[in-house]
């Protein structure tokens, strides 16, 4: 009986690491074709963002949730009216509801060069699905909702017109995933979050301190500046995060900071090194299944 019972532990084991490494094979994949110039830089309402989503759409159609576009319309400028459409991946609960996103629009060419967005944000895009993929069918107090949003780069459009179409009451929080292309020099990755989260949070952000990557908290952009070493980035407005702080959501952003070849034609594949991006997705499953075990009442936006 102990060693039927010990064979039958082997097996589970063994199948649950084939699980984990189908899905992390399955990431790199998705992070490759998003990446890819079939793609060509994915810009908003161009034909290589029709393509994302016709990939995303496939690839969210083998998980057990509702998926829907969320088409919108917004002014980039006085008098242009331009056209968007999100990709939101749920499975309603009568749950509040915790938001994961992450851009999938980048800036195709741009002076005659393809700019094919790996870090910028590929390698956020991928995570989410990778994240929709492990998480969906995982017991949680919260419900997960995925979105990929469109038009980040031309003003954060997506993602404001979805924050403006959900009740803030109904709503923890939002993780937003944008450049997670983690560099082999200081192996850090950035969560940006607002001060009053910093009694919650804590406490997950030292318990995930050391697996494989240096993840280093900022409770404000001034010290997201500090330490990046940058020194004019607004990092409460740089991403779509901005969009649910605006309408009275907390965020946590997670990104590598700064990076020389963002918005260049050298943020490609070959600069992201997929070792530490495989920690850093990982680390950022870990801290949503963390958050499953602390309280997440009453969190508040930073005003
Ligand atoms: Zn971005």
């Amino acid at each position: 009986m102990a060693i039927k019972r010990l064979i039958f532990f082997i097996i589970a084991l063994a199948s649950a690491n084939s699980h984990c490494n189908t899905l992390k094979n399955q990431l790199i994949e998705d992070f490759n074709y998003l990446a890819s110039d079939e793609l060509m830089g994915r810009q908003t309402a161009s034909q290589g963002a029709k393509l994302s989503r016709e990939y995303l759409m496939q690839r969210l159609s083998l998980l057990d949730l509702e998926v829907t576009e969320q088409y919108f319309t917004y002014k980039p400028t006085l008098f242009k009216k331009s056209e968007g459409i999100n990709i939101v991946a749920q499975s309603p609960k009568k749950l509040p509801k915790v938001i994961i996103t992450a851009h999938y629009d980048h800036l195709g060419k741009r002076n005659g060069k393809l700019h094919l967005g790996a870090n910028d944000n590929a390698s956020g895009v991928a995570a989410v699905l990778y994240l929709a993929a492990s998480l969906h069918r995982t017991p949680l107090p919260f419900e997960l909702v995925f979105v990929f949003t469109d038009a980040e780069e031309n003003g954060l459009y997506g993602s404001l017109h979805f924050a403006e179409s959900i009740n803030p009451k109904d709503v923890i929080m939002n993780i937003n995933l944008d450049m997670l292309g983690v560099k082999e020099r200081n192996k850090r990755l950035y969560a940006l979050t607002s001060y009053s989260l910093k009694s919650h949070l804590q406490p997950i952000f030292s318990d995930l301190k050391n697996i494989g990557i240096n993840l280093k908290p900022a409770y404000s952009s001034k010290q997201m500046n500090r330490l990046t070493r940058s020194q004019n980035i607004d990092w409460h407005r740089a991403s779509d995060h901005y969009s649910f702080a605006r309408n009275n959501i907390p965020y946590v952003y997670f990104g590598m900071g700064h990076d020389s070849y963002n918005h260049t034609a050298k943020d490609t594949m070959e600069h992201i090194n997929i070792h530490l991006y495989i920690n850093t997705v990982t680390m950022v499953e870990a801290f949503i299944k963390h958050l499953a075990q602390v309280s997440l009442v009453g969190l508040k936006v930073d005003t």
